[in-house]
């Protein structure tokens, strides 16, 4: 079956018990046992397994080319469970530029419990060796990183770790499987804010991590389990119904972001536009090796910063908000909204400044979304 009739399918297809074409809501949380050491369908208790997550689940493993996937409560609570994989006194390389409540999991809380992180650009190969150190458990990626766009070579950095003995794992949520595939390039691990382009319409909390490798199966499984922050039926569903309508969604935003970005890098008062499908994006030779897309996430930085709190209340047609990959276009200010929890001196390094904006952009008509930033960008 091909990519996007898998999408609308699902799965299991057309519910075995009834005949239903959406697959149904299991509400249940508790499962008969028909004899001592017995189950129906091998579910007892929803923490551990439940029927419409499960169909979820094994939707998103055979979409990102893996064996198994978890689906959690939201996209930080998929994070925790991975890095409690590793033991304390594990150092960890994470891309530096990356979403910043990942940045605030990572340094303020489980810091505190004996794990090492290093900020790197893990776009830069060079970078990436120099980094290890005999320690070294894993490196996080996020590619395309947010909010600066920079690709990871996610096979020639997962060579590089796996090398060195370490796990690979990437944070899928700018492209979801739809256009990228990490597994397929050699990560251990994927990970998803299923909140954004999975669930796609801003209505839906969720996160998710796929593995094909089955070691892992058994110690996530565990974690999963026993933490209990795993997804509910109804928010299941939910995504089931959104997967299928992602081909077309991500298709839509991504044609309307290349209007776009050839709108805004011709405009006068843009300085740089970045987004990965452009051709003179610096990796976009690496872009085109992994992805059969380039999504709809774009970041633009103006030449001043100055009337950036006037501009933002200008917008009608694009919302100022937080998140990104529904079908309704945002613009968020990285500097005070997603990425306020990185310290000043990293964020200015990384570009992350007063005059960098972020757009995640929706399935409206072109025309209007072009309307609305030509007469937001005239004060
Ligand atoms: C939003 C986001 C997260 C966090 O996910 P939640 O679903 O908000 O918990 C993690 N990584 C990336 C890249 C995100 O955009």
């Amino acid at each position: 079956m091909r990519e996007k009739t898998r999408l609308v399918h699902g799965y299991t297809g057309i519910d075995q018990n009834t005949g239903a074409i959406s697959f149904p809501i299991y509400q249940g949380v508790t499962f008969a046992h028909p004899a001592l050491g017995e189950t129906t369908r091998g579910f007892a208790y929803a923490r551990a397994d439940s029927p419409t997550r499960q169909e979820l689940e094994r939707t998103l493993a055979l979409l990102e080319h893996g064996t198994r996937a978890w689906a959690f409560s939201s996209g930080m609570s998929a994070i925790s469970v991975f890095i409690k994989l590793f033991e304390p006194g594990s150092h960890l390389l994470v891309s530096e530029d990356l979403y910043g409540g990942t940045y605030r999991l990572f340094t303020e809380i489980y810091g505190k419990y004996g794990l090492e992180f290093d900020y790197v650009d893990t776009s830069n190969l060079e970078v990436v060796k120099a980094a290890i150190r005999p320690n070294t458990k894993g490196i996080f990626i996020e590619t395309p990183s947010n909010p600066m766009m920079h690709v990871t070579d996610i096979r020639a950095v997962s060579e590089v770790i796996r090398e060195a003995g370490g796990v690979v794992a990437v944070d899928n949520t700018f492209l979801s499987p739809y256009f990228q595939k990490p597994l397929d390039f050699g990560a251990d691990i994927v990970i998803h804010s299923a909140t954004k382009y999975i669930g796609g319409h801003n209505d839906v909390l969720a996160g998710a991590l796929i593995v094909r490798n089955e070691k892992w199966i058994e110690p996530i499984s565990r974690l999963a389990m026993s933490e209990g922050g795993t997804l509910g039926p109804h928010d299941s569903w939910l995504l089931l119904r959104s997967l299928k309508t992602l081909s077309v969604r991500m298709d839509r935003q991504q044609e309307n972001a290349l209007h776009l970005v050839e709108y805004l890098k011709k405009h006068p008062k843009v300085e740089a536009v970045y987004y990965v499908g452009d051709p003179e994006h610096p990796d976009y030779e690496t872009t085109l090796k992994q992805t059969t897309g380039y999504g709809g996430m774009i970041s633009f930085s103006l030449k001043s910063g100055e009337k950036v709190p006037d501009l933002l209340k200008r917008f009608k047609v694009i919302t100022f908000a937080e998140s990104l990959g529904g079908v309704e276009s945002l613009i968020t200010y990285p500097m005070v909204q997603t990425h306020g929890a990185i310290p000043v001196e990293m964020r200015e390094r990384l570009g992350v400044n007063e005059k960098l904006l972020r757009m995640s952009v929706g399935i409206e008509d072109v025309e209007d979304l072009l309307e609305d930033l030509e007469q937001a960008l005239s004060i």
